[in-house]
């Protein structure tokens, strides 16, 4: 796999480009089975599936129940693209415009506030939407308090437009801690409502499918856990099986033998502590590399670990060569991916991999590796 991977980053252009590895993706959804064999599993993708390309992630991820976006606009996309499973908008219609949407493309939405509840009231009658009533057990962002759950399900039960009977969902502010008491109080909070309840149930993150199997119920949404990273600061994707799916790589452009004393980089806060081989390698944050990644994060040149020195610019950084003295113009760099991980990357950038992941730019090129690419246009797709 690695040499397959190191063969793609001999084609003609230097730049950054990140390969999707579909495999992993099949993979890690395979490894949510088996952790949850009794749950269905809605595979959420928004934020154009973390970075990693929705489309290509729906097309590996066939195999999921349903998927997950944030957005109206997100279910919209999928839908032109030719996706018929079931979708479900995270964050739900805030318009009327939006709810005629949601119906046109045939999207299941989350209800979390009254404005929407008004809207569905005054809906014309027409197709009926799939609705995940959302409630706030403690984490004070989206959702109905508790105590409102009687009376919301009376109105929505006189609503023409609304399928019955409805989900009810929570979301858990702190699974990823695994001593927070906070995600047991919100479990038996969620609890005490979902005992009134006779539609289907879904509690779980990534954190609660792996830290919290009370959560599991009826239907998992997991994000971060698919793309073969670990929701857990203090943990890689692959102590919980996983496998990471986006591998993140450039190549050196430059090799520079400076002098003790040189300074490198904007500012020149990073001096070199003796004569010494400096690479640079093309990417910087106008790729996504985060800017705040200390001096000392590592970078893997040639398969082999360097750290990073200086300042992160817009197109590039530079290594410290001093441990890989043959490191020549064109070598392969990996910035995270199956042999570095995305979590080490994130802990020096004092960030998450979920941003990382995200904020990758338009200009890194997406290569897409694995059999399950290979049924679609010649495995690569830009
Ligand atoms: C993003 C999101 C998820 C997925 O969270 P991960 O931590 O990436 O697994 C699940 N549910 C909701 C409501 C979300 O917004």
């Amino acid at each position: 796999m690695r040499a397959e991977r190191l063969r793609r980053c001999n084609d003609a252009l230097c730049g950054a480009r990140a390969v999707i590895d579909l495999d992993a993706l099949a993979h890690n959804l395979q490894r949510i089975r088996e952790l949850a064999p009794d749950s269905r599993i809605m595979a959420v993708i928004k934020a154009d599936g973390y970075g990693h390309g929705a489309l290509r992630v729906a097309h590996a991820l066939m195999g999921a129940d349903a998927f997950g976006v944030a957005r109206v606009a997100e279910g919209m996309a999928l839908r032109s693209a030719g996706i018929r499973h079931k979708i479900v908008v995270l964050e739900g219609f805030s318009s009327p415009e939006e709810l005629i949407l949601v119906r046109e493309h045939g999207l299941d939405t989350v209800l979390h506030h009254p404005s929407q509840l008004e809207m569905l009231e005054q809906a014309p009658a027409g197709a009926t939407i799939l609705l995940w009533l959302k409630i706030d057990t403690g984490m004070h962002r989206l959702g109905f308090p508790p105590v409102a759950y009687g009376e919301i399900m009376a109105r929505l039960s006189g609503c023409a437009a609304v399928a019955m009977p409805v989900g009810l969902m929570t979301h858990l502010a702190s699974a990823d801690e695994l001593k927070n008491p906070q995600t047991s109080k919100q479990l038996a909070c969620f609890q005490a409502v979902a005992e009134q309840h006779s539609g289907q149930l879904s509690i779980a993150n990534s954190a609660g499918i792996l830290a919290w199997e009370q959560a599991h119920a009826d239907w998992l949404r997991p994000g971060i856990m698919l793309y073969g990273i670990s929701p857990f600061s203090e943990s890689t994707g692959g102590e919980h099986g996983l496998r990471p799916v986006m591998n993140f790589s450039t190549r050196l452009i430059a090799v520079n033998q400076l002098s003790r004393g040189d300074a490198v980089g904007y500012g020149g806060r990073w001096v070199c502590p003796e004569d010494m081989a400096v690479g640079v390698a093309a990417v910087g944050y106008g790729d996504g590399y985060p800017r705040h990644a200390t001096a000392g994060t590592p970078v893997l040149v040639n398969g082999e670990r360097v750290p990073l020195i200086g300042r992160v610019s817009m197109d590039m950084i530079s290594v410290d060569l001093r441990s890989q003295p043959t490191a020549r113009v064109g070598d392969p760099v990996l910035l995270w991916g199956a042999e570095l991980p995305v979590e080490v990357v994130a802990l020096a950038a004092n960030t998450i991999p979920y941003e990382l992941t995200c904020k990758l730019t338009n200009r890194v090129e997406r290569v897409e590796e694995g059999v399950v690419g290979l049924t679609r246009q010649d495995a690569r797709v830009s």
